[in-house]
């Protein structure tokens, strides 16, 4: 059996065609944040039969079973990828769109500190710097 059909059985989903072909993407994409539209051109190019609708919902199904993490980088489109249970933050690149993943203990101390004193802990967060390359 392989990986992608043992992770999917242990999420509790079916393993189905569609399903293991769009984990294996996500798992060997060189760019690890996809949108549903860059997952279906991915398919298209392996010459495999998967509507834009089916990966939809199934990337909505992987999101629901916490395989992956959607994101709302820019304003309508989401973006996708494997949950590997590493927490981090993101900046993105308004000229190139590029996406870079960073973490940083004193911000992640801080927003505990900031939500204990409003008398909340944090249960998730999600932050997003928009960036231009320094003239
Ligand atoms: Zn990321």
């Amino acid at each position: 059996m392989t990986s992608e059909n043992q992770e999917l059985k242990k999420a509790g989903l079916k393993v189905t065609l569609p399903r293991v072909k769009i984990l294996q993407i996500l798992e060997s994409a060189g760019e690890r944040h996809m949108s549903a539209d860059d997952v279906y051109r991915t398919l298209l190019d392996q010459g495999e039969d998967v509507g834009l609708a089916t990966v939809y919902r199934v990337l909505t199904q992987f999101e629901t079973a916490g395989l992956v993490q959607r994101h709302h980088f820019e304003a309508g489109t989401a973006v996708f990828e494997l949950a590997k249970g590493d927490h981090h933050d993101h900046m993105i690149c308004l000229e190139s769109g590029r996406v870079i993943e960073f973490v940083d203990p004193i911000i992640e101390k801080r927003q505990h500190e900031i939500a204990e004193e409003h008398g909340y802990e944090i249960e998730d967060h999600s932050l997003i710097l928009y960036v231009r390359p320094k003239q």
